[in-house]
């Protein structure tokens, strides 16, 4: 080689670093999960069933477009778990369980009621989730010693990322709050807002605790402050300051349509409390259809990403469909909402592809844990045990029955596609055989504490 032809060997070589280091700098990371509180197999199923027709219709359950899917585990550490029961005179009993949470394949099917005991809350699941830690039931983003842990999206934002949390029901409720809240009680709902809006954290809050609005949309000849939201006070100062706490507060649902549809540009904070208390739609008492005054959860989760992306290094985003946890026996509302979530999930990938890439971007769609013990009306005889709900064709409530009323600790669905969805693969715990045979898919099994630890190291540029 001559002394030119090395000199132009190694300037080509400079360059050619130069430029892989430029490129790994401006790539972007988003994390976005994307949660159903208590949407496990069964609501996932019936909601497929209602909105295609098919057992397995969305792209994702088809392993289409890159898209993997496992189970997840949600056990907790335990601490006082309360439930209910039906005794034989027909009256309602509270149970106290206190055993450690736990998950084994080989015990967890073998009765039909084996897998219901000793579920997980949603705020240990909502603390593994975003921390990555198993913690006792009640504790927001606190270990079981009682230390605080670090979230996801705290990590984030200490590492110049934005975060922020979209919820269909009470913004400082257990999975929301969990984003960006530290709490040893769930409870104190009055604190997680305080703390997820005053904190630098969170450039993203949205969700339903407008004083001034009934769970119809309409409105309150008083207002009425929800504790999982913001105080009398605090709404004073929303309502009449340009911007508390560098927060752009809407409510109107055209306000919304406009930051989602990018008519209007994104704020540097959005805090958005649409015009209903509770719930966005699945707790209405009417029969009139959905409150149209209200944005659906596509338009806020359009909304918040426009906000989001403002950031140059990338965003984590906590998506929540909050009610399903709450609709246990009533099948048609179970599917609404399972609606309402298919499709925010297809207006974020849209948005992806259009915004972003899948090489910058991950999405994942889990629960929090499995609620109602959902299955098919025989799936609690000896014959036909654990029987699927059957479909009954598109817009048809499916054959389902609920057989128990709050959490179990059966395995939930788990989702992921684009950057570092491979990592998922890397974590699988064991196949439970059995749930995958109920389910038709493989088994393989990871953990919810996974999903967190993930997206740390994918913000840490690993
Ligand atoms: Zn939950």
């Amino acid at each position: 080689m001559t002394v030119m032809s090395r000199k132009f060997a190694r300037f080509v070589l400079g360059l050619i670093l130069v430029l892989t280091l430029t490129v790994c700098a401006s790539a972007k990371t988003n994390y976005i999960l994307m949660i159903v509180d208590g949407g496990g197999e069964g609501a996932y199923r019936i909601g497929s069933q209602f909105y295609t027709g098919e057992d397995r219709g969305l792209p994702y359950m088809k392993h289409e477009d890159g898209w993997k899917e496992f189970g997840c585990t949600t056990y907790s550490k335990s601490g006082v778990v309360q439930d209910t029961k039906t005794t034989d005179s027909g009256t309602e009993k509270i149970v106290n369980y206190s055993e450690d949470g736990s998950y084994s394949p080989d015990t967890h099917w073998l009765e039909f009621e084996t897998h219901m005991k000793n579920p997980t809350d949603s705020a240990a699941s909502a603390t593994a989730l975003n921390s990555g830690v198993k913690t006792k039931n009640g504790r927001i983003n606190f270990d079981e010693n009682g230390k605080q842990l670090e979230t996801v999206a705290d990590f984030a934002a200490a590492r110049g990322f934005a975060a922020g949390s979209i919820t269909n029901v009470m913004p400082s409720h257990a999975t929301p709050a969990a984003v960006a809240g530290h709490n040893m009680n769930r409870g104190d709902g009055a604190n997680l807002w305080r703390e997820m809006v005053k904190k630098d954290v969170l450039s993203v809050v949205i969700g339903a605790a407008h004083p001034w609005y009934d769970k119809n949309g309409e409105r309150r000849e008083e207002a009425q402050f929800n504790p999982y939201g913001p105080s009398e006070h605090a709404w004073g100062r929303i309502t009449t300051e340009p911007t508390y706490h560098g927060w752009t507060f809407i409510e109107k649902r055209e306000d919304f349509q406009k930051i989602a549809s990018g008519e209007v540009p994104a704020p540097k904070k959005l805090m958005g409390l649409p015009q209903v208390a509770g719930t966005f739609q699945s707790s209405r008492s009417h029969d009139r259809g959905r409150n149209e005054n209200v944005p659906t959860l596509t338009e806020c989760c359009l909304a918040g990403l426009n906000t989001l992306n403002q950031n140059e290094k990338g965003f984590y985003l906590m998506v929540e469909s909050g009610s399903v946890d709450w609709l246990t026996g009533n099948a048609q509302r179970t599917c609404e909402e399972m609606c309402e979530f298919f499709d925010a999930v297809q207006a974020i990938c849209d948005w992806v592809e259009k915004n972003s890439s899948w090489e910058e971007t991950t999405i994942i769609l889990t629960a929090d844990h499995e609620t109602g013990a959902l299955f098919g009306p025989l799936a609690d005889q000896p014959d036909t045990m654990f029987q699927a709900p059957i479909g009954k064709g598109k817009g048809q409530v499916p054959e389902c029955n609920f057989f128990k009323k709050s959490h179990t600790n059966a395995p939930v669905p788990l989702f992921v596609k684009g950057k570092g969805a491979e990592k998922f693969e890397g974590r699988v715990k064991c196949t439970d055989e059995t749930f995958g045979k109920i389910w038709g898919f493989e088994g393989k099994i990871v953990d919810n504490t996974d999903v967190p630890q993930i997206g740390k190291e994918l913000f840490d540029g690993k």
